[in-house]
């Protein structure tokens, strides 16, 4: 089997391919299923220098491509990442296992980076740059390290004494931090890369959209993400009793604005409606409004709550805590009275995605009604501050991102890349962690240090199969636990951790990905009766030709891993021991930590193979 085929089976595991960082969730999953707390937190944190932040917030992907999702509900991924962040993430104090994996480096290099922007994106970098020896300097705007993570979301998400260990941890490294300088006001570019041997912009997107809506310059139009920041920054705003939040992406808000022209919209191929970087900000800035002494907040949007970009869960709470939604409505105008705003005009929507599921909205002008409301709340995304870079930076792309390449994040100016969402628009921590990770690796590369090695994983056939329990697809999803909505005040979190009983239970749930079944062809006697027992239908017996046409007269066993869960009945069944079990040890396991192949297997045990 070539190294190529190896590959495929990183990608088998669903949930390792669909993480930015690679985190190998599957095995830390199962880690917890075992009970080996200490190795799941350490081949969680391992890819991910805020593993903890992530643990309370992260937009998992993972659970989007989870195997288990296709039977009955994702595997609960970043509650059980929490879960183990607690005992030995930063948070967990004396017992944290975090100095094991970011510490100052064992020497020192002569070159010297220049980091501008301390968000996720920039912090990775320097975390990165630091393990490999580099001399960092991170230029920060603002007084506060953090980025988005305390700018823009909320408390009641994330705990600012969360962040600020996490952080601490990254500086303690020995990285050298500015705040309070900003690129374009308090220093130039030039003098930036004068100052460094590279440099990597990671300034996120940190101005909101406007709308050039009839009214919008009335007090009391605010746009989300600069709300979010003033009241994170311990401003008070007064957002009267009735709020209202536009929510949707600058292009949703594009549509609205045409129909009162035209009844349709014309969808362009890159539309992507209102995406869900957008959607989350619209609830923050809702939630928190409500958290600002607002009685009466709505969201309003074009979509119907089906077709909301929304994460679930998220919109879930936002119900709880009584915000109001009205779907699929555009805002046609803002109302206002001597300068101050007085209510919102919306039009119907009567529907939004054509028949190719393509972002189109149709609007009907004639269905008006107007909503009171003291301040309008405008989520409509963000756009990054392209003018800070000034003439000597890099190129700005039409989207008015710093442009970076195709297949890496070096920028038009020579030793100078850029990441996170000044690159590629707003998208999410995970992603901003994975471009300072990548960009730490290209600089390096570009000093002459070795291109990351892509780990390579080994197949290690086991001597023993596991068995799902009998009743494995009998457990729901853990409901992830919260506090009760009447003590939901101000910034108290809203997300609280599983018990141990119920990170077990949900642990168990796991098809674990990362075991494959494995055939020995000269065994085979194609009886047949794997064929008959497989409960998904995966394997098949199809005439040889079939596979490659001079296959004549010979049948082939055919078995599709994508779909495998990995049960093991078909081995159970085998009557010649030509199936089997291997476990693809992958890649993000750490060192010292003698996973997957020494995992124990889920209860009851199997027979040998
Ligand atoms: C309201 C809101 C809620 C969100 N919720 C989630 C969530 O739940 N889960 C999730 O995964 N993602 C979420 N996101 C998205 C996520 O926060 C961002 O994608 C991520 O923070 C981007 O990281 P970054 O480092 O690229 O940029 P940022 O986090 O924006 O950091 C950029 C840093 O650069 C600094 N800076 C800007 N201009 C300059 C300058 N000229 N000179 C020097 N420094 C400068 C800024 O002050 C900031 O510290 C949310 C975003 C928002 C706005
Ligand atoms: S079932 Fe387990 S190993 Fe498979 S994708 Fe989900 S979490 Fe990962
Ligand atoms: S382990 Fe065997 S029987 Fe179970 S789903 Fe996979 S191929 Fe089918």
């Amino acid at each position: 089997m070539g190294i190529q085929d190896l590959e495929f089976f990183d990608v088998n595991i669903p949930c390792l391919a669909a993480c930015p960082v690679h985190t190998n969730a599957g095995l830390y999953v199962a880690a917890i299923a075992d009970g080996d707390d200490e190795g799941a937190y350490l081949t969680a944190r391992l890819p991910n220098p805020f593993a903890s932040v992530c643990a309370r917030v992260c937009a998992a992907p993972c659970e989007d491509a989870c195997r288990r999702g296709t039977l009955d509900a994702p595997i609960a991924i970043r509650a059980l990442k929490r879960f183990v962040t607690e005992q030995f993430g930063i948070e967990a104090g004396d017992a944290s296992l975090v100095s094991q994996v970011a510490s100052a480096p064992q020497f020192e290099r002569d070159q010297s980076i220049g980091i501008i922007g301390g968000g996720p994106c920039g912090l990775s970098a320097a975390h990165d740059l630091r393990k490999l020896g580099y001399s960092v300097t991170i230029y920060e705007a603002t007084d506060t390290l953090g980025g988005m993570m305390v700018m823009g979301i909320p408390e009641y998400r994330l705990p600012r004494d969360l962040i600020a260990k996490e952080i601490q941890s990254i500086i303690d490294m020995g990285v050298d931090v500015q705040t309070n300088v900003k690129l374009g006001t308090d220093v130039t570019f030039a003098e930036i890369k004068d100052r460094h041997d590279a440099v990597l912009v990671a300034i996120g997107a940190t101005l909101g959209r406007g709308l050039n809506l009839e009214g919008h310059e009335a007090d009391g139009v605010l746009r989300a993400i600069e709300f979010l920041i003033n009241v994170n920054r311990g401003f008070s705003v007064d957002v009267g009793e009735r709020v209202v939040v536009i929510g949707g992406g600058d292009v949703a808000m594009d549509a609205a604005r045409t129909a009162l022209r035209t009844d349709a919209y014309e969808a362009k191929a890159s539309d992507p409606g209102s995406d869900r970087s957008t959607m989350t900000a619209a609830l923050d800035a809702a939630r928190t409004a409500a958290r600002s002494g607002a009685r009466h907040v709505t969201v309003v949007s074009l979509e119907s709550k089906k077709e909301m970009p929304a994460d679930e869960f998220e919109l879930e709470e936002a119900i709880k805590e009584n915000i109001d939604f009205i779907h699929r409505r555009g805002p046609a105008r803002i109302l206002a009275k001597d300068g101050k705003v007085v209510g919102l005009e919306t039009i119907g929507v009567r529907s939004v995605f054509d028949d190719d599921g393509r972002f189109a909205p149709v609007f009907d002008k004639d269905d008006v009604s107007t909503i009171d409301v003291d301040t309008v709340i405008l989520a409509i995304g963000q756009a990054v501050d392209v003018a800070a870079i000034g003439d000597d930076g890099p190129e700005i792309t039409e989207r008015k991102t710093i442009r970076v390449g195709d297949n890496d994040l070096a920028t038009s100016v020579p030793m100078v890349w850029a990441g996170g969402d000044a690159a590629h628009g707003p998208r999410s921590l995970i992603d901003a962690i994975a471009d300072g990770r990548k960009a730490a690796s290209q600089i390096h590369e570009a000093f002459g240090g070795d291109a990351e090695q892509r780990p390579k994983g080994q197949m290690v056939k086991l001597q023993q199969f596991h068995r799902f329990d009998d009743l494995y697809d009998e457990i729901d999803r853990a409901v992830v636990p919260t506090i009760p909505t009447d003590r939901r005040i101000g910034l108290t979190e809203v997300e609280i951790g599983l018990t141990p009983d119920q990170a077990r239970c949900e642990a168990q749930r796991c098809l674990r990905c990362f075991a494959n079944i494995l055939l020995e062809p000269e065994k085979c006697v194609l009886c047949a009766l794997c064929v008959d027992v497989c409960p998904v239908k995966v394997i098949s017996i199809v005439p040889g030709p079939e596979v490659e046409p001079e296959r004549v007269g010979v049948s082939a066993l055919l078995l599709d891993e994508t779909a495998c869960i990995r049960c093991a009945l078909c081995i159970e069944r085998c009557p010649t021991n030509a199936l089997s079990m291997g476990v693809w040890s992958g890649v993000g396991v750490p060192d010292g930590v003698s996973m997957p192949i020494d995992l124990k297997m889920p209860i009851p045990v199997g027979g040998s193979a």
